[in-house]
């Protein structure tokens, strides 16, 4: 028997649409996913159940906010990803309980979470699979695209883990942003394309002439980007990242040139 309740939780820090999902797994022993802000819902929705586990999908900001409040009220055992313990320990100021990698099972008893290393949008980044679907995190949204910006973000694992996931043919998806997922296949193969079509749109900028990251980004962005300037140009960053790494161009940081 198995459950997944989600609560959409509001948070501060900035995050696609101000809400993040929190997720509660499991009917009467659970796991807590993401208990990015306290809430009264949330609050009862613990309470009435036994948390016996709490873990985040990555240690973003808006993932973290309140987790150690989670784990204080509920006793619950606190899983970080066991390559990245620092970064969860920085993030949400609590020492973990256990570690876990790929495939780890973490076992609430009558429901639990079995965790897939799922790098690209974060180094640390995770995904959960349950009986029900695939809690996916910031791995994919039902509409609108995923950010991928250079320093946490790598293009190419992310692009990786979007295939490994679409290749396991999940029924659903549980974003931690936005509506659940019912069409994964659909939804992974058009996040796989948005992505590779800016890949393009970046080298083809680069072949064309733009040096600097201002004029790539310019190039790379049909629709105006003055509000998200900072978004716009992590994501390329990022790409121009791949793409070296690729040796399709020349990038060190401040002046690109095709390879
Ligand atoms: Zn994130």
């Amino acid at each position: 028997m198995e459950s997944i309740t989600r609560v959409s939780l509001p948070v501060e820090t900035r995050t696609p649409g101000g809400k993040t999902n929190a997720y509660v797994v499991g009917e009467r022993r659970a796991v807590l996913i993401d208990p990015a802000a306290r809430s009264t819902e949330l609050d009862r929705l613990v309470d009435d159940r036994s948390v016996t586990n709490v873990l985040v999908t990555h240690t973003h900001p808006d993932h973290v906010g309140a987790l150690a409040e989670y784990a204080a009220r509920t006793d619950a055992t606190v899983w970080a990803h066991s390559s990245h313990c620092d970064r969860f320990v920085r993030a949400t100021s609590t020492e973990p309980d256990r570690v876990f990698e790929d495939g780890t099972r973490v076992d609430a008893g009558d429901g639990g979470v079995t965790v897939l290393e799922m790098p690209g949008h974060a180094p640390d980044h995770v995904a959960l699979v349950t009986e029900d679907g695939v809690l996916v995190g910031d791995l994919a949204v039902a509409t609108g695209s995923v950010a991928v910006t250079a320093g946490d973000g790598h293009v190419g694992k992310y692009l990786a883990s979007l295939r490994r996931l679409r290749g396991m043919a999940p029924e659903k998806l549980f974003p931690a942003h936005g509506p659940v997922i019912d069409d994964p296949e659909e939804t992974l193969t058009r996040l796989i394309d948005h992505r590779l079509e800016r890949e393009r749109r970046v080298r083809e900028g680069v072949r064309g002439g733009a040096r600097e990251l201002d004029a790539i980004t310019d190039a790379a962005y049909d629709k105006d980007v003055t509000a998200v300037r900072d978004l716009a140009e992590g994501t390329v960053a990022a790409h121009l990242e791949q793409l070296a790494r690729e040796g399709k161009v020349i990038w060190d940081g401040e002046c690109a040139e095709p390879a």
